[in-house]
């Protein structure tokens, strides 16, 4: 059902221009815009534009085309899925990376590079590594762990680049020019590759939506797909394109914001958990504008409470859980139920949820540590917790338990904090306090301070080297003392310096730490989480602080105190 094919043009869908694909496969060489492929001949096989195909050594089936049940029963609608996170990766762009790879091959690319929000790294990593030709990605530092462990398994070179997938996007380009490097991503070829799920639609005997809801990044797959429809009507095999519905989340909607002005719009920062589709600069956006002129198309965003809330209604009713892209479709759709009653609909779920286990985490209380003791395990089923626990979804886990009540020592501490930030000139932002106030809840205000640090002071070496000077208050001794030490970064360094002194009061391991930036301005609240070992007890403890070093130390004397506290049980 596929064939290949030499026989066709490669042309700028902006000026008209034809393009060489041996000078690009990106952008138009005379105007930069954006490339499209026209074959020469109709046919009922998907044609793709290589000229010998390898069968997919990933993909075993197709995805599966689901109709659900009882969501199109609960909203009085005929609804359908795409189940595209079957994909071998976890995601649709497998689609894509299986022709791309080839294409690189075939125009004899030393190595292949991207940018990525996380899922394409892990696409084109697999098939890349599969055939055997080097990958480089570039991410944008906030990508999810799981998403770099796909992309690290598959043996891809992960380049972690501070800034956002615009950053890294100018960052490869420059790259590509560097080496004979196949630059891949949202281009023509991905594009080709990707219009497979239309065409197994097809396969599988259903095209007849009245409207195909698609979540959108770059616009490509959303073009992909109707690309593919345009093919198949050309070569008599449906009759109807059905009406697209371009979807993002309102916090990242360059799309479609720039449908309602009828011209491309970019972002210089978005943000939304649905990091898939946090896309600024929308590589197909004039595609995307061309499909929702000719389908008679529609556009719409959701917020992130009606992801979260779609989201889990998908897994809950449908069992599907994905990832929270996938729920701008259902969250699009329930919000305009008069427009969309009783028709057919598509809803594309473009990844899975598994690889979004930190969102799940983060928008749900976690569940208490209990003793293996069934009396306490039962009155635990009984405390109402359990309740708050479900009813806290929709919102963040820190707004649920920024409401709950605080104790008299915990509202002193947190107004410690809050007194300490206002000397350092920081104003706490709403956010801000909801993660200050949850993180003070679960803070235990009894801790006994072993350690405490006075001041340090750090001095730049040589090749990144640091020295730090770190004055330590030590419980039970007259005078303070000075650790002197040298790191890899200032992290390092005073880390270094604090543990000459404390490892012999307690050895701590560090296994893990995470620094967590709330906002992208230099004023913001850091919070750092490290994880912590001695004689397999782990600790984790968190410090907060406009200052990332700051919050630092303050995570490590907090998890000494913990692990003196604990250890001395
Ligand atoms: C990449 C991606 C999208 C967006 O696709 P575009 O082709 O960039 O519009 C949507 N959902 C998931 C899960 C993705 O990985
Ligand atoms: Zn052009």
């Amino acid at each position: 059902m596929e064939s290949t094919n030499t026989g066709y043009t490669m042309s700028c869908i902006m000026c008209g221009e034809v393009n060489d694909e041996k000078e690009t496969s990106t952008y138009c060489t005379s105007c930069g815009g954006v490339l499209q492929i026209e074959y020469n001949e109709i046919s009922e096989k998907i044609q793709y534009p290589l000229k010998e195909i390898l069968p997919d050594p990933l993909k075993n089936h197709p995805t599966a085309l689901k109709r659900l049940d009882r969501l199109s029963e609960k909203y009085d609608a005929d609804l359908y899925a795409k189940l595209e996170f079957e994909n071998p990766t976890g995601c649709f762009k497998d689609r894509g990376s299986y022709i791309e790879v080839q294409k690189a091959m075939e125009l004899g690319a030393d190595a292949i590079c991207l940018a990525s929000t996380g899922n394409m790294a892990a696409s084109v990593a697999a098939y890349a590594c599969y055939f055997k030709i080097p990958c480089f990605v570039f991410v944008p530092e906030k990508t999810p762990e799981v998403k770099l462990a796909q992309a690290t398994i598959y043996d891809a070179t992960i380049l972690k680049i501070k800034g956002d997938f615009r950053t890294c996007e100018a960052l490869v380009r420059e790259f590509a020019k560097s080496g004979n490097y196949y630059l891949a991503g949202d281009y023509v070829f991905r594009q080709e590759g990707q219009k497979s799920c239309a065409y197994e639609m097809y396969e599988q005997g259903i095209t007849d939506f009245d409207y195909i809801f698609v979540p959108i990044g770059a616009g490509t797959n959303f073009a992909a797909i109707y690309k593919a429809y345009r093919e198949m009507k050309a070569a008599g095999q449906i009759d109807k394109i059905p009406s697209f519905v371009a979807v993002q989340p309102e916090q990242s909607s360059p799309v479609v914001e720039g449908i309602f002005k009828k011209e491309k719009i970019i972002k210089e920062q978005v943000n939304t958990m649905a990091d898939a589709v946090a896309v600024g600069n929308p590589f197909d956006f004039y595609k995307v504008l061309d499909c929702i002129e000719q389908t008679d198309g529609m556009a719409f965003t959701a917020t992130e409470n009606e992801l979260l809330e779609s989201m889990r209604e998908m897994t809950i009713e449908q069992g599907y859980f994905t990832e929270p892209a996938c729920a701008i479709p259902l969250a699009t759709f329930k919000n305009n139920l008069e427009t969309f009653k009783g028709k057919k609909c598509l809803f594309v779920l473009t990844g899975t949820g598994l690889k979004s286990a930190h969102i799940v985490a983060k928008y749900s209380l976690s569940s208490p540590v209990l003793p293996p003791d069934l009396g306490r395990v039962q009155q635990y089923i009984d405390s109402g917790f359990v309740e708050m626990q479900k009813n806290s979804w929709g919102q963040s886990r820190d707004n649920a338990v920024s409401g709950l009540k605080m104790d008299e020592a915990h509202s002193k501490l947190f107004e410690q904090y809050v007194s300490e930030f206002n000397k350092k000139g920081k104003v706490l932002k709403e956010e801000e306090i909801r993660v200050l106030r949850s993180l003070v809840y679960n803070e235990d205000v009894d801790l006994v301070y072993p350690v405490d640090v006075v001041d340090y002071k750090l001095t730049m070496r040589k090749q990144g080297l640091v020295s730090a000077a770190v004055k330590l208050r030590i419980k039970g001794q007259d005078e303070d003392v000075i650790s002197l030490d040298q790191g890899v970064g200032p992290m390092d360094a005073v880390l270094t310096a604090i543990k000459a002194e404390t490892d012999s009061i307690i050895p701590l391991e560090i296994k893990n730490h995470e620094v967590e930036i709330l906002s992208p301005d230099t004023e913001s609240l850091v919070v750092v989480t490290l994880t912590l070992e001695k004689d397999g007890h782990t600790f984790t403890s968190k410090g907060a602080s406009p200052d990332t070093l700051d919050a630092l130390i303050q995570a490590f004397l907090k998890g000494l105190a913990i692990a003196n506290k604990a250890l001395a049980v």
